[in-house]
């Protein structure tokens, strides 16, 4: 087994160099890919924690192309093989893969290609493994190395269990001496030890990455009209651009998609209700289009690994922490800037809630239902850098990040327990006095002294606390209200969000305990209209080169039709925008931009220079 490693300090550059460079067209490795690829190289099992966007594949694909033999990927995410195997064949790379989706000559040929050492990487769904035929195929052919993609879906514990990577286990049974690389981007203590102990990794090295994603802005804006404030924000700040927009439910995920188009932006609706060809059809045209959105329930998402994802959007509460990091971490893989954005305000919370209530399951699971969005929900109302608070979560620790709405324009806190304290007086006078409980908006309805006619029909104008609340806006009320619920000092119940005390709350009313409070931005919107937070898509492309990259961008389309690929396979928009900052003369030239390895300049070089030369 050749190591390809040469001896001799920076003397020559290693076989897993040379390979990132000819093939990839990749000048250097990032953070821990070079330690991962020696280490797997020379034989060793590797656990690989990175986060979606950390560069996970060349961390099996350089190794197989060094070791002899074919690498076997074990990968969940059967829709998108083809298109990982087209994206490496269009790099040279000799790949196949094996699935339910395939006729049988097809998979007879692949079989003979693998059994023939005629390939580097065949990569597998995992119910093959169960197959006795599959186990005598291995057998029959030089295995390079095993890597178990997605390798979360081996726990119990994560919210993509799949029974079938629990045969996982065979392989080491059965070829003890071949290296195993287990990568995952789902970072949790708890699905970290169950991979080690299912897949018998224990004498396997850690790679753990930081799962910060510097390219990524975070922010979360008050919501008014979250269509609107949706439309304004894709107009101002990402026009032309591949965005995921994310909602509850399936009716607002078709109301928003119609919205969007209405106004003149491409965008398909994705949900579990629609017939499974439209689904495929929509997520396909997601891959192969450029600037198309998505709008989508969580269903759709899971292996997108569209490189160019500008931006996800939220119109409604993701449920954990570690949900939202999942759906926003599909944003901005290929390293550019890209922004995650959400409007988040207190019917989220009453509607949350009122979900984990009518949850089925016993007490305790809704009790840790509830952990998990106290701790959403105080991403949300934080006024500290939100890039720590999502870092934290991972029991990582940072200083302020500098690009997340809270760093960029701090929100002020202000000193909430009066208002805090007449909300919940309002709400316990009201139960005690007439043993009736109402809902957010009457209350601060009563708070502000409005004689509308339910509160006339109630006498609730006789109320103590009727009026005393004018200092405030109703906005402001709202927002005094979705906070104490976000910090339990309120509760919500049954089907009409009534609100009603928890044992929390007496500490206000009596106790003499500070409610400090997030203020209330009147008009969030408006900001980014004369100055928009997200930085362009090309940052660092000068204006003069734009239509050079435009140009670009239309013979890449025309390209990835012609090949029936996904526009990014081609190249990536970095690579495009390298090449129109650097407007190459020659193949030599273009051969140094990154992105641009052996297999890529022979293929596309020539009409790429004849673009540039047009321009
Ligand atoms: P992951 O699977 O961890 O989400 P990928 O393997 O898809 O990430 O890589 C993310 C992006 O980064 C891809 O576009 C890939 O080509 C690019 N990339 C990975 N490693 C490097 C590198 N060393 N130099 C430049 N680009 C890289
Ligand atoms: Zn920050």
């Amino acid at each position: 087994m050749g190591t390809g490693r040469t001896s001799g300090e920076g003397a020559e550059t290693s076989a897993a160099q040379q390979v990132l460079r000819r093939v990839f067209g990749y000048s250097s490795f990032r953070g821990d890919q070079s330690a991962i690829v020696e280490h797997v190289i020379d034989g060793g099992d590797a656990l690989v924690l990175m986060p979606t966007g950390g560069g996970k594949s060349l961390c099996y694909q350089i190794p197989a192309l060094v070791r002899p033999g074919v690498g076997v990927v074990i990968s969940p995410l059967i829709a998108l093989m083809q298109d990982q195997v087209d994206a490496l064949n269009d790099l040279g790379v000799r790949a196949g893969f094996l699935n339910s989706t395939q006729y049988p000559d097809e998979r007879r040929t692949v079989e003979a290609q693998f059994v023939a050492g005629e390939l580097d990487l065949l990569y597998l769904a995992p119910e093959r493994l169960r197959m006795e035929s599959t186990m005598r195929l291995l057998e029959r052919g030089e295995v390079a190395l095993f890597a178990i993609d997605e390798a979360h879906c081996v726990s119990q514990w994560g919210h993509d269990f799949r029974p079938d990577y629990l045969g996982l286990s065979l392989l080491h049974e059965q070829w003890p001496h071949i290296p195993r690389i287990a990568l995952t981007a789902t970072a949790t203590e708890k699905t970290r030890d169950d991979i080690i102990q299912r897949l018998g990794l224990d004498s396997a090295r850690r790679f753990v990455s930081s799962f910060d994603r510097p390219n990524i802005q975070y922010r979360i804006e008050p919501k008014n009209r979250p269509e609107r404030q949706l439309l304004e924000f894709i107009r101002t700040e990402h026009p032309d651009d591949a965005g995921i927009v994310y909602c509850l439910s399936r009716n607002s995920v078709e109301k928003t998609a119609a919205f969007l188009t209405e106004n003149g932006i491409t965008a398909v609706p994705y949900h579990a209700g629609l017939d499974n060809r439209t689904r495929a059809a929509h997520q396909s045209r997601f891959l192969r289009e450029d600037g198309l959105i998505v709008v989508a329930t969580i269903a759709f998402g899971m292996g997108i690994d569209k490189p160019d994802v500008r931006f996800v959007a939220h119109l409604d509460l993701p449920k954990s922490v570690e949900g939202y990091y999942q759906e926003t971490g599909r944003a901005g893989r290929d390293g550019a800037p890209a922004t995650a954005w959400m409007v988040y305000g207190l019917s989220d919370v009453v509607q949350q809630r009122k979900l984990i209530d009518m949850s089925d399951g016993d007490a305790a699971h809704r009790r840790r239902l509830q952990l998990h969005l106290d701790a959403m929900l105080a991403l949300c109302e934080t006024v500290s850098c939100r890039r720590t608070g999502l870092l934290a979560y991972f029991a990582e620790s940072g200083p302020p990040c500098g690009n997340c709405d809270t760093c960029l324009s701090p929100p002020e806190s202000w000193d909430g327990t009066v208002a805090a304290q007449k909300m919940l007086s309002a709400v316990l006078r009201l139960d005690r006095e007439r043993g009736q409980s109402f809902g957010a908006g009457h209350i601060v309805d009563i708070l502000r002294g409005k004689q509308n006619p339910k509160v006339l029909q109630h006498d609730h104008h006789e109320l103590t606390v009727f009026g005393v609340g004018n200092d405030l806006s109703d906005t402001e009320w709202r927002g005094v209200v979705r906070q104490l619920l976000a910090s339990g000092l309120l509760a919500v119940r049954g089907d009409y969000g009534v609100l009603t005390l928890t044992d929390a709350s007496a500490e206000v009313l009596f106790d003499g305990r500070r409610v400090p409070l997030r203020r209330e931005p009147e008009r969030a919107s408006k900001r980014s209209r004369t100055a928009p937070m997200g930085k362009p898509t090309a940052p660092d492309l000068a204006s003069a080169d734009l239509p050079v990259f435009e140009k670009l961008r239309e013979w890449r389309a025309a390209t990835a039709k012609e090949q029936g690929v996904p526009a990014y396979i081609v190249f990536h928009d970095a690579t495009l925008r390298e090449i129109a900052a650097r407007k190459p003369v020659s193949m030599a030239q273009l051969g140094e931009v990154s992105g641009v390895g052996e297999n890529k300049l022979a293929k596309y070089g020539q009409p790429v220079l004849e673009v540039l030369a047009e321009m």
